[in-house]
């Protein structure tokens, strides 16, 4: 199918994938919970690697519904296809099995998400090599290039201080020395940020974050325009079985729906949140690009179109025990890892470690709390974080 790029998201999201003819006039496609299709014919099951587009046979190859969230989030982000997997790791797996070979070297931006599993498994156990930059200057990457650099992979902003990476200037260096270059957009979704557009090969998302947005899936999904990366990544998929299930499918089909509304929402509810943090004078630092005080705000205009409910923000502190019991009083933000769903979480992701650690993530301190703002509203938030923070 060859996708419309004059239609906007809000088409996308409601309508692009329609198919009443096929789907007996249901507003909604239905799941098709099955691993097969049988052929029409004899010649069909011996020709079966040409079948047309609308043809199917065996569901870890493809199927209908979770094609249609393939086509709208490929849409939405400006790609030629999507191919939807298990999970955001399968996904980011499968981008890193498909450009490189062992021998070749990775420069990633420190602190991304896929940091240690590039480490531990690709670089430890397959003989690739990586340099992790800050990655706030694209100079970073130039430098850190090698002869068998393959691959560059960005994440920006970043999911714990929020630096961002210079996306134009970073493609800008990959294409010169004929790197491909991989991003994380699970931040910012296609919503508020394009990455092919800006030259970008590979967008990488998880779905069990916003695009999903109900905190009930696994899902990850990949786009790109770049036909061969498209026929490696299909193969990668089919070989190691990681394709989506039609179930997380077709909710991801359905968190899709509302995804730019909700993402509206949460950038309203995290910039209150975010201005009430930096008027705070128990918070030293408030790490969240659309604010005006971050070092990157212009950056940030220069390549998104809004931010998300995630942030982070340090606790003006030397006794731990004062943010344990700010986090301890908390009543709506729930104590959580994830993002991206309807409810608001808070964590702590630098205070089991060593200052050392946390300056080399880009925090000042310690005393970093992340906090996902979810849909209940900047009210009752503000509330919750100032009783937290008067009894703290
Ligand atoms: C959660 C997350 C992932 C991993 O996605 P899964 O679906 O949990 O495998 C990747 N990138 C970022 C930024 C994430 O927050």
């Amino acid at each position: 199918m060859d996708l419309d790029y004059t239609k906007d998201n809000g088409w996308i999201a409601e309508h692009l994938g329609d198919d009443y003819g096929r789907f007996l006039n249901s507003v909604v496609p239905p799941i098709f919970m099955n691993s097969l299709h049988v052929f029409d014919d004899i010649e069909s099951y011996c020709h079966r690697d040409q079948l047309p587009p609308d043809k199917y046979f065996y569901g870890r190859g493809k199927n209908p519904t979770v094609e249609v969230i393939e086509q709208k989030i490929a849409a939405m982000e400006h790609g030629k296809a999507g191919v939807a997997f298990s999970s955001g790791m399968a996904a980011s797996a499968a981008s890193i099995l498909a450009i490189c070979r062992p021998g070749d070297h990775i420069i990633a931006a420190r602190n991304c998400y896929i940091e240690g599993f590039i480490q531990h498994f690709f670089c430890d156990r397959y003989n690739m090599s990586c340099t992790f930059v800050g990655g706030t200057d694209p100079q970073e990457f130039e430098d850190a290039i090698q002869p068998n650099t393959k691959l560059i992979c960005m994440e920006t902003p970043l999911s714990l201080v929020f630096s961002l990476q210079d996306i134009r200037g970073v493609v800008a260096v990959a294409k010169k020395h004929g790197i491909k270059t991989y991003i994380d957009n699970s931040y910012c979704t296609p919503i508020f940020q394009t990455p092919l557009d800006m030259g970008v090969d590979l967008v990488m998302h998880t779905a069990s974050k916003y695009i999903g947005g109900h905190s009930d899936i696994i899902g990850g999904l990949l786009v790109t325009s770049d036909e061969e990366l498209l026929k490696e990544i299909r193969m990668i998929r089919g070989s190691f079985g990681s394709i989506i299930g039609p179930m997380e499918g077709w909710l991801m089909l359905r968190g899709v729906r509302t995804l730019e509304p909700r993402l509206e929402r949460h950038q309203e509810t995290a910039l209150a949140v975010a201005h009430y943090l930096e008027k705070n004078d128990r918070v030293s630092v408030v790490h969240y690009a659309g604010l005006e005080s971050h070092p990157q705000y212009e950056l940030m205009k220069s390549q998104q179109t809004g931010n998300c409910g995630l942030m982070s923000f340090e606790i003006d502190t030397q006794n731990d025990e004062d943010v344990y019991n700010f986090v301890r009083n908390l009543n709506v933000f729930q104590i959580g890892v994830s993002w991206g769903g309807f409810e608001s979480l808070v964590c702590t992701p630098f205070m089991n470690g060593t200052l050392e650690n946390a300056q080399k993530q880009g925090a000042k301190s310690r005393m970093l709390v992340r906090i996902h703002c979810g849909l209940e509203g900047a009210d009752n938030l503000i509330e919750d974080l100032d009783n937290a923070f008067r009894h703290m």
